[in-house]
């Protein structure tokens, strides 16, 4: 897969070179290329923003310098992916804002499954529109939303969706495996997790882990996975589908609705204000 991220402040996404995910550029699975959006303008003080037609606070980003980093984008990207995606290859083009798509485990999945992604990190008040509709007449453009927050710029977020998606790539992760059961692949959240030592100031791991009966550990994960949904994700339990549970889940699921503060081996989830 080939990344392209424009940002005015490419030491942002060095966090990609560590991990995994430097590893896979290593290993040459992700050709992952940050492009400083200052390069593209042509004042001596490299300006990337203005003050917004129709008055208000904040500044927002210029849309020359935008449109001549997305146009070297394209050309780069389609050098560097010469013969494996053709001659006319575009990016699917991401936008982080506060008023994007909501990122998900879904959609980490299908952008993995995509040969090109580019993303361009939006500061201040955001980007011209007219960036966008323009990107819009040859490229696929989605404006994507980390959650229902804001944050100063687009970089972290493409941080996190980054790195979502390169690890759902084939030879990213080790052990494969490890991707099926996790949280948000099928609607249930993971199971508690132990290691060494079986007892730790005063707290002992679950007996069923040590008991060696693999049918009984994966009753009790499963058990798990479902009490933890519907105890911290109620959002989540309520859509789950009941064709994909069977009797067991259900009666755990049940009690635990019932009964809510029954779950053990989980804190109290945080009081909330009315
Ligand atoms: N004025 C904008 C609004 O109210 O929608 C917020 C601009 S924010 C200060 C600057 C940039 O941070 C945005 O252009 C976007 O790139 C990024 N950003 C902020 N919150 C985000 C979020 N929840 N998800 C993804 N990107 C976000």
């Amino acid at each position: 897969m080939r990344i392209d991220v424009v940002t005015i402040f490419p030491e942002y996404l060095d966090a990609l070179r560590l991990s995994l995910i430097g590893r896979a550029r290593e290993q040459e699975l992700l050709d992952l290329q940050v492009h400083d959006l200052r390069d593209f303008t042509h004042d001596r003080h490299r300006t990337v923003d203005d003050t917004p037609y129709g008055g208000g606070p904040g500044m927002v980003m210029r849309p020359e310098p935008w449109g001549e980093a997305l146009d070297h984008v394209q050309a780069a990207g389609r050098t560097a992916l010469a013969g494996v995606s053709g001659e006319d290859a575009t990016p699917h083009l991401l936008v982080p804002s506060p008023s994007g798509v909501p990122f998900t485990q879904q959609l980490a999945r299908e952008l993995a499954a995509e040969p090109w992604l580019a993303f361009a990190c939006g500061r201040y008040e955001g980007i011209d529109e007219r960036v966008l509709d323009d990107a819009a007449q040859r490229w696929r453009v989605t404006p994507v939303s980390l959650g229902d927050y804001v944050l100063n710029g687009g970089e972290v977020a493409v941080l996190a969706v980054v790195e979502a998606v390169a690890r759902l790539l084939p030879g990213v992760i080790g052990n494969a495996q490890s991707l099926v059961e996790e949280s948000h692949e099928d609607g249930l959240l993971e199971y508690p997790v132990y290691t060494k030592p079986a007892s730790w100031r005063g707290l002992d791991v679950p007996a069923v882990l040590l008991s060696g009966h693999h049918g009984a550990i994966a009753r009790w994960r499963r058990d798990e996975r479902v009490r933890r949904t519907a105890r911290r994700r109620p959002d989540l339990a309520a859509a789950l589908d009941d064709a994909a549970l069977d009797d067991a889940d259900r009666r755990v699921l049940a009690d635990q609705q019932a009964d809510p503060g029954s779950a053990r081996f989980l804190p109290e989830p945080p009081a909330v204000a009315d």
